[in-house]
């Protein structure tokens, strides 16, 4: 294990706050950075090794096909070119310029999040429907059948689902009600791993296309990701994202990608940009493999024990902290320790964030008092580290105000 400080003067942070991309995502496994200085040391046809990728894709996912991409969120803009375009060259080289083609996505109202821009990249506008009555407490009712049925029509090209624990169970609806009106969905499915049944589940319950983020649970590099789905749409999406700098009399092509139905060879298209090495999907089919055949309760127990440790170190740091393992936490699949900090989450986490090393926590719950230590991206041997941090952090901590109630 490399223990070495990063050069140019750049501290090596202890990341607790999950595969964060802003914090450099998964830490890779010796055997992935194997592959990829392997994979740097020679020339492929990126087009040979793409539809070898898509073998192994498609068995550890059960689809038809998969290509790699360069993230889950190239991943979303190459599904949406791909159900935009199809196997039209001429659409392939007018996009993201969706003038004179159909063009609208539809999304669940409560389903919008910071990545539909991705699908926005494509030429797609998109469509919301529903209400938000569960996000606001205003009610009970999520997105309904009859909602996208009076919403389709004959612009509209695919669904995008955005899965998580608590919206999956729309998806059967979704999925048939999208598909009686003969139009793909696409499932962003970007950071829904582990458990790793979840690599087939989407498809199995008919998804299109479903997308993974490679440099979050998978641990592969971290820009990476996954495309699987329908082959003719992952066809359109790899030829979309290839270099397309051939000769027309030599040009050969991906079995994945349908010469007769193309009436011409596409330019680059618009995937060019989000190009993915060699050394990335070297990288990802092994990190791949390795996580589909992880034992995930041995893996959580492992994170589990950790966890339990660490919050007995911690359990005299200050009158002002509190801590709660939370076995499952939803939406990370793996244990986390909830920290309640009496008033001054804000200020332990700036603490924590400028000391030495740097340590950062999860601050989804923030404004709620609540900072979350997620092991995931912890190096075990940095776990006393992270504890005396965390010790020297609440040390620091002002006194409790004597109006502060005390935490439940
Ligand atoms: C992380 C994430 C993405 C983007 O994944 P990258 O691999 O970082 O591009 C997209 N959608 C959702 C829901 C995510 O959580």
């Amino acid at each position: 294990m490399n223990t070495r400080p990063p050069p140019w003067g750049v501290a090596r942070r202890i990341n607790a706050a999950g595969t964060l991309t802003r914090l450099g995502g998964s830490l890779m496994a010796p055997e992935v950075l194997d592959a990829m200085r392997e994979a740097a040391g020679y020339s492929v046809d990126i087009a040979q090794l793409q539809t070898a990728a898509s073998e192994r894709i498609a068995a550890v996912t059960g689809a038809q096909a998969g290509i790699v991409t360069s993230g889950a969120s190239a991943a979303l803009t190459l599904a949406t070119a791909a159900c935009l375009a199809r196997w039209d060259v001429a659409r392939m080289a007018a996009l993201p310029d969706t003038s004179g083609m159909p063009n609208q996505v539809l999304m669940a109202r409560t389903h919008r999040n910071s990545y539909d821009h991705a699908i926005r990249v494509a030429g797609a506008r998109i469509v919301d429907i529903g209400h938000n009555d569960r996000g606001t407490g205003a009610g009970i009712r999520g997105l309904e059948a009859w909602e996208i049925d009076a919403a389709v029509n004959p612009q509209t090209v695919a669904f995008v689902f955005v899965a998580n624990p608590s919206s999956i169970g729309a998806l059967p609806m979704v999925i048939a009600t999208v598909h009686a009106h003969g139009l793909p969905v696409i499932v962003d499915a970007a950071a829904q791993l582990p458990p790793r049944e979840n690599l087939r589940r989407f498809i199995d319950a008919g998804a299109d296309l479903v997308l993974f983020s490679g440099g979050k649970a998978i641990g592969g590099p971290q820009s990476s990701g996954i495309l699987a789905g329908r082959r003719e749409l992952i066809g359109s999406a790899l030829v979309q994202m290839m270099d397309m700098d051939v000769h027309p009399q030599t040009w050969s092509a991906s079995p994945l990608i349908d010469r007769t139905a193309l009436r011409g060879i596409p330019h680059h298209g618009i995937g060019r940009g989000f190009k993915v090495g060699k050394e990335e999907i070297a990288g990802l089919l092994v990190a791949l493999d390795r996580f589909a055949q992880r034992d995930d309760a041995a893996y959580a127990a492992r994170l589990h024990q950790r966890l339990v440790s660490m919050a007995a170190a911690l359990s005299a740091a200050s009158p002002r902290l509190q801590t709660r393992l939370e076995p499952e936490t939803p939406g990370t699949g793996v244990p986390t320790l909830a920290l309640h900090v009496d008033g001054a989450a804000d200020a332990l986490s700036r603490a924590l964030q400028h000391g030495d090393p740097p340590v950062h926590l999860g601050e989804g719950r923030l404004d709620a008092g609540i900072l979350t230590l997620n092991p995931q991206t912890v190096r075990e041997d940095d776990d006393a580290t992270l504890v005396r941090c965390l010790l020297v952090a609440c040390a620091s901590l002002p006194p409790a105000s004597p109006t502060t109630a005390p935490p439940p």
